[in-house]
């Protein structure tokens, strides 16, 4: 088992929220809100999430569950990192 789970902080539910669960799911009880907007949108094509690219070029997640999962929070953690060195290349572009 994970550190992280079956932890308060890797996993909420604001079932409050007009729009619980705001993705298709036959199992809302592990439908996990805390990353709401997804952290890995940032990577684009290389998220390894089930997105689409709109006529508009706009990248659409809704058939997208992985960072909605209960045993996911890991996987998107896990990519911190890379996210961070990300935005240190880019930071670098514009220097
Ligand atoms: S929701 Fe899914 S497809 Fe969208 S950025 Fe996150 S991992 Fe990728």
């Amino acid at each position: 088992m994970e550190h992280w789970q079956n932890k308060h902080y890797s996993f909420f539910q604001n079932t409050a929220c007009e729009y619980f669960p705001c993705h298709e799911t036959k199992h809302p009880e592990r439908f996990n809100c805390l990353f709401c907007y997804c952290p890995l949108y940032a990577l684009g094509r290389n998220c390894g999430g089930n997105f689409r690219y709109t006529p508009s070029g706009i990248k659409d997640c809704s058939g997208c569950m992985i960072p909605h999962e209960k045993d996911n929070f890991g996987r998107i953690t896990g990519r911190f990192q890379e996210l961070c060195e990300r935005l240190r290349r880019l930071e670098q572009t514009k220097e």
